[in-house]
C-alpha cells in the first residue's frame, strides 16, 4: 500500500485513511486555498507499526521522497544550517480526538540551523523562541518528560524579569531558557536534546503513533464511543510563523457561531503568537472581528475563505489559521463542532438557504443531541447569587458541590456526590474529572479552549472564562468579586446557557423544548422559541420519513398521555406487576400462598375489579391506538415478605413467647417458593401455568375493560402479551384459556372485541424457535433486556455495578449491551427470529420493548431488520421518533 499521501494528492472523503485533519488539508489544497505544502502519512501505516512494533518497511523511503519532494518546493532542506525548512508534526485521526498527541512544532531547529533562521527572519528573539518551543513541545509530547517542568522555567524567567507574558522576554532571556529546557529533557528523559532534524522527524512520527494508545486517547474513545482499531495518520506540515511580530498571530474561527447557529463573524485572535497559545488561553485573545482593525487584507481574504468552505462544506466549519508578516495561512478545517441547540438551528438554516435538503438535515442532528436539549434549566425568577458571568461554552444548568481537582471529582462522583470541576484551565489530565462531573467551570480561556471543546463534545455543561473568579487548585479554593470564598464542597452552579455562575442551588425548569413537546409552548406562536422553532421543523421531517412507528413503555394513563403528547402511537408494554404493589400485594401475596381453591378463587375476584379499571384508564388515555398489556411477569420473591425479615421476625416472636402462627406459615410458604436465581425461576408464562386462574383474571380485566369502552364509544385496540415464552406449548395453552375467556366476555357483553394475542421473545430458544412460536403469536415483541440477560448469562441487576467496568476498560464493550444492542449476538438472534417468524406468518407484527427500543444506535439496528415499532419510556419518544426518520434517510 501507498503510506504517505502529498497534500495535493487527497481529499475530504478520505478521513479513513487520511484523517480528518490531513483529508481536509488536502481538500483546502485542491480548492486552492493558501495551505502550507506537506504531507499526510496515512492510518494504515500507524495501524502496522502499532501491530507489529515497527514501522512498515516502505515508510522510511516513501518519507524521504516525499521529504525531498517538499524540499525541493520549498527551495530548502529541513534543518539546514544557513536558512533551515521546518516542520510540523501534528497528529489526526479521522474522528477529532482531544486525548491524543497533538503537535509539535518548529521540527527541524538545532543548535546549528537557529542561527540560519535568526538571519533569514532577520530577528534573534523570534528564532530562540521557536526552539524554546520545539524543546518544549518535543519534551512533553515525544520524550514524556513532564509539562509543567518546562512551565514552571517559563513562569520562572517571567518573574525574574518582572514581566507579564512570554512576549516580553528578549532574546537572551530565550537563550537561557533554552539551555534550561536541554538540561530539563536530559535529566527527566536521559537523553540530549536531539540535534538531528530527520530524527527529530521520525521520533516525532512514531510518538503520535503511539498516542494512539495513550491512556487519555483511550478514555476518550470508549467515552465518545470511538472504535479503538482506527490508528491516526500524521501530518508533516511546512512551518508558517504566527510569532514573527505585531504583523503575525495565529487564531482560530468558525463561520458561524457554534453555541447559536447565527452566521456571523466568530472567533479568536492572537497576535504574534503561534500553535497552541490560542488554545491554551496563555494569553488574552481577541475577538475575531478585531483584526479587521489589525490587518485588513487578511481578514478579508479569511472572511472570503470561509464562505468558500461553507459553501463547499456545507456546513459550519472550524478554521485554525495563521497570519506570517501579512500573509494568511489556513492550517486546519473541518466541519466543527456546536451545541445541541445550534445543530438544531443550522441544519434547517441551511435548508432555507437551499444549501441541504431534508434528508440531509436529519443527518445533521441526533438523538442524543435531542436528547441533551430535552434537560431542565435554571428557573430564571429564582433568586440567586451570581458571582460571576464567563463564557457560555457548553449548554445545560448544572449544580453541584465544588471540586479543584480531577481525581476529587471522580471519588466525589463515585460516592453519589453531584461535583462542579473548576480549574483555572483544563488540558487532557482532566479528562477523568470532567467525565465524572456536572459541569466544569474555568476562569481562563475561551469558546475554543481545551474545556470548552471537550465539554461540547461530552454534551457536558460548561463555562470557561469566567476571568472575575480567582481559582487556586493548590488550596482547594475560589475567591469571587467581593472576596467571597468558595471551599470544596461548597455547592454551586453554573449555566452554559448563559455562562453565569451563582452560589448555592438554583433551581431548575424544564427546557422549552420539553414545553414544546407537552403542547405547552407552540411552534409558529409569535413568542416562540428559535430553538423550538427548528426542532419542530426537523421532527416534522423525521416523522415524514420514518418508517418504524413509536410506542411508550407506560403502565399509567398520566405515562400514557405524557408520551401521546410526545408522539407515542401506542402503547408496546404495560407492565402489569406495576399495578400489583402497594395496597394490592397482600392481595397478590394470599393469592400465591393460598392453600385452598376458595381461597385463590376469592383474592382473585378482589383483584378482577381493580384490575379492569386500570385498563379502562389506560384504553382511554389511548383511545384509538394499539396497548400491549403483558400477563404478569416478575419472579414471585417480588410480592413475597423478605425471607431474612420475616425469620427475624418469627423467630423473636418465638422468644418472647407471642403468637406467631401466621407468620410461621407464611415463612414456610416463603422458604418453600425460594429461588436461588429467582430471574431464571418461577416467573413470566410458568406462573401463569402454575397458579390457576392468575392470566385468565387478567384476560378478563382486559377483555371487560375493552367492553366497557366499546360500551362507551371508545376504541380500544388493545393486545395482550404472554411473557418469558420459551416453546410455543406454553403459548398455546395460555391462548386457548385465553380465547375461552374472550368468548365468554364476547357472549356476556355482546361486544367484538378483536383482541390479538402474542408473546415477547425474551429467551433465546424461543428466538431459534420463532417459526413455530408464529403459529400461536400474532405479534412478536422483542424482550431485548431478559433477551441480552440470557443470551450472555450476564445477570441484568447485578453486573453493571460488578465487572462492567473492567470489560469497558479493557475494551471488550464500547457501551454496555443493556443499552445500546450487541448487533452481533442479541441482534442476530432478534433478525433470525423476525425472519423466522415472518416465514410462519407473513402479517405477524414485530415490535421490541426493551431499554434499546430508545437507544439511537439500536433504533438504526431494529429499523434495519425490518421490525414495525419501537416502544421505549415516554422521555425518549423524541428521541426515538428522530431516529427512525434518520434510519429511513
Ligand atoms: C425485556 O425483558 O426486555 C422487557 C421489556 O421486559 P422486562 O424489562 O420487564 O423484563
Ligand atoms: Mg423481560
Amino acid at each position: 500500500p501507498k503510506f504517505v499521501y502529498d497534500f495535493t494528492e487527497g481529499n475530504k472523503d478520505l478521513k479513513d485513511l487520511l484523517g480528518g485533519k490531513g483529508a481536509n488539508l488536502a481538500e483546502m489544497t485542491n480548492l486552492g486555498l493558501p495551505v502550507p505544502p506537506g504531507f499526510t502519512i496515512t492510518t494504515e501505516a500507524c495501524k502496522t507499526y502499532l501491530d507489529s512494533g515497527e514501522e512498515p518497511a516502505a515508510l522510511r523511503d516513501e518519507v524521504s521522497a516525499h521529504l525531498d519532494a517538499l524540499e525541493a518546493k520549498m527551495g530548502k532542506k529541513l534543518g539546514q544550517a544557513d536558512d533551515p525548512l521546518l516542520v510540523s508534526v501534528r497528529s489526526g485521526a479521522k474522528f477529532s480526538m482531544p486525548g491524543m498527541m497533538d503537535t509539535v512544532l518548529n521540527i527541524g531547529l538545532s543548535d546549528k540551523s537557529l542561527q540560519g533562521l535568526a538571519k533569514q527572519a532577520g530577528d534573534d528573539r523570534f528564532a530562540w523562541d521557536s526552539y524554546r518551543r520545539l524543546i518544549q513541545m518535543f519534551g512533553k509530547t515525544v520524550l514524556g518528560v513532564d509539562g509543567d517542568l518546562f512551565e514552571e522555567a517559563l513562569e520562572a524567567a517571567k518573574t525574574a524579569k518582572k514581566v507579564a507574558v512570554d512576549t516580553e522576554l528578549e532574546a537572551a532571556d530565550l537563550k537561557k531558557l533554552v539551555t534550561k529546557f536541554k538540561k530539563i529533557v536530559k535529566t527527566e528523559a536521559g537523553r540530549d536534546f536531539p540535534q538531528d532534524p530527520r530524527e527529530q522527524m521520525d521520533l516525532a512520527i512514531k510518538a503520535v503513533f503511539e498516542s494512539w494508545n495513550g491512556e487519555r486517547a483511550k478514555l476518550y474513545r470508549r467515552q465518545e464511543r470511538i472504535p479503538h482499531d482506527l490508528g491516526t495518520a500524521v501530518n508533516v506540515c511546512s512551518m508558517v510563523f504566527g510569532n514573527l511580530g505585531p504583523d503575525s498571530g495565529t487564531g482560530v474561527a468558525f463561520t458561524r457561531d457554534p453555541a447559536s447557529g447565527h452566521q456571523g463573524v466568530y472567533g479568536d485572535y492572537l497576535q504574534n503568537a503561534q500553535g497552541e497559545d490560542v488554545v491554551a488561553g496563555i494569553r488574552n485573545t481577541v475577538a475575531l472581528a478585531e483584526l479587521e482593525q489589525i490587518d485588513k487584507k487578511s481578514y478579508d481574504q479569511l472572511m472570503q475563505i470561509m464562505e468558500t468552505l461553507e459553501n463547499h462544506y456545507l456546513d459550519l466549519c472550524d478554521i485554525e489559521f495563521t497570519i506570517e508578516r501579512g500573509q494568511l495561512w489556513m492550517l486546519q478545517t473541518r466541519v466543527g463542532k456546536r451545541t445541541a441547540g445550534a445543530a438544531f438551528r443550522i441544519a434547517t438554516q441551511l435548508v432555507d438557504q437551499g444549501l441541504i435538503d431534508e434528508a440531509e438535515a436529519l443527518q445533521r442532528v441526533n438523538g442524543a443531541q435531542l436528547a441533551q436539549l430535552m434537560f431542565p434549566r435554571f428557573d430564571e425568577e429564582a433568586k440567586v447569587e451570581q458571582v460571576g458571568r464567563g463564557i457560555a461554552a457548553s449548554p445545560g444548568a448544572a449544580v453541584g458541590k465544588a471540586v479543584f481537582d480531577s481525581y476529587t471529582a471522580v471519588k466525589w462522583s463515585r460516592s453519589g456526590e453531584k461535583v462542579i470541576l473548576i480549574r483555572r484551565e483544563t488540558n487532557p489530565d482532566d479528562l477523568d474529572g470532567m467525565i465524572a462531573a456536572e459541569g466544569i467551570l474555568t476562569s481562563r480561556g475561551g469558546k475554543t479552549s481545551h474545556a470548552a471543546v471537550v465539554a461540547r463534545g461530552m454534551g457536558k455543561t460548561c463555562v470557561c472564562g469566567a476571568e472575575e473568579l480567582e481559582v487556586d487548585t493548590k488550596r482547594r479554593r475560589m475567591t469571587v468579586p467581593g472576596g467571597q470564598v468558595v471551599e470544596e464542597g461548597d455547592v454551586v452552579s453554573i449555566d452554559g446557557s448563559s455562562g453565569k455562575v451563582y452560589l448555592g442551588e438554583v433551581p431548575v425548569v424544564p427546557s422549552p423544548v420539553v414545553e414544546y413537546f407537552e403542547g405547552r409552548m407552540h411552534a409558529g406562536a409569535e413568542d416562540a422559541d428559535e430553538l423550538v422553532e427548528a426542532v419542530h421543523r426537523i421532527m416534522a421531517f423525521a416523522d415524514r420519513k420514518r418508517r418504524l412507528r413509536v410506542r411508550a413503555n407506560a403502565d399509567n394513563a398520566e405515562d400514557a398521555l405524557r408520551a401521546r403528547r410526545f408522539g407515542a402511537q401506542g402503547i408496546g408494554l404495560c407492565r402489569t406487576e406495576h399495578m400489583f404493589l402497594g395496597d394490592r400485594r397482600e392481595l397478590v401475596e394470599r393469592l400465591i400462598l393460598a392453600d385452598t381453591e376458595a381461597e385463590r378463587e376469592e383474592s382473585l375476584k378482589e383483584l378482577l375489579p381493580l384490575q379492569k379499571q386500570d385498563f379502562v384508564q389506560l384504553f382511554e388515555s389511548m383511545d384509538g391506538l394499539p396497548v400491549t398489556v403483558r400477563l404478569l411477569d416478575p419472579p414471585l420473591h417480588e410480592f413475597l415478605p423478605d425471607i431474612t425479615e420475616l425469620s427475624v421476625r418469627v423467630a423473636l416472636a418465638e422468644s418472647r413467647q407471642e403468637p406467631h402462627e401466621n407468620e410461621l406459615r407464611l415463612l414456610q410458604a416463603v422458604h418453600r417458593l425460594h429461588e436461588q436465581n429467582p430471574m431464571l425461576g418461577l416467573r413470566g408464562v410458568r406462573l401463569g401455568l402454575v397458579i390457576p386462574g392468575l392470566f385468565t383474571m387478567q384476560v378478563r380485566a382486559i377483555a371487560e375493560a375493552a367492553a366497557e369502552r366499546k360500551a362507551a364509544k371508545g376504541d380500544p385496540r388493545a393486545e395482550i402479551m404472554i411473557p418469558l415464552v420459551g416453546t410455543v406449548q406454553e403459548l398455546e395453552i395460555v391462548r386457548e384459556e385465553a380465547d375461552q375467556v374472550i368468548a365468554e366476555v364476547e357472549a356476556a357483553t355482546g361486544a367484538k372485541l378483536k383482541l390479538s394475542i402474542g408473546t415477547m421473545i425474551e429467551l433465546p430458544r424461543a428466538a431459534l424457535t420463532a417459526g413455530q412460536i408464529a403459529e400461536a403469536a400474532e405479534f412478536f415483541s422483542f424482550g431485548t433486556n431478559d433477551l441480552t440477560q440470557t443470551v450472555w448469562g450476564f445477570s441484568r441487576d447485578d453486573v453493571e455495578a460488578s465487572f462492567f467496568t473492567a470489560y469497558l476498560e479493557k475494551g471488550i464493550f464500547g457501551v454496555s449491551p443493556f443499552e445500546t444492542i450487541d448487533k452481533d449476538g442479541v441482534g442476530s438472534l432478534v433478525a433470525a427470529a423476525a425472519k423466522a417468524g415472518r416465514a410462519t406468518r407473513p402479517d405477524l407484527k414485530l415490535g421490541v420493548c426493551g431499554e434499546h427500543g430508545g437507544d439511537p444506535e439500536s433504533v438504526h439496528f431494529f429499523h434495519e431488520v425490518g421490525l414495525d415499532y419501537v416502544s421505549c419510556s415516554p422521555f425518549r419518544i423524541p428521541v426515538a421518533r428522530l431516529e427512525a426518520g434518520r434510519a429511513a434517510s
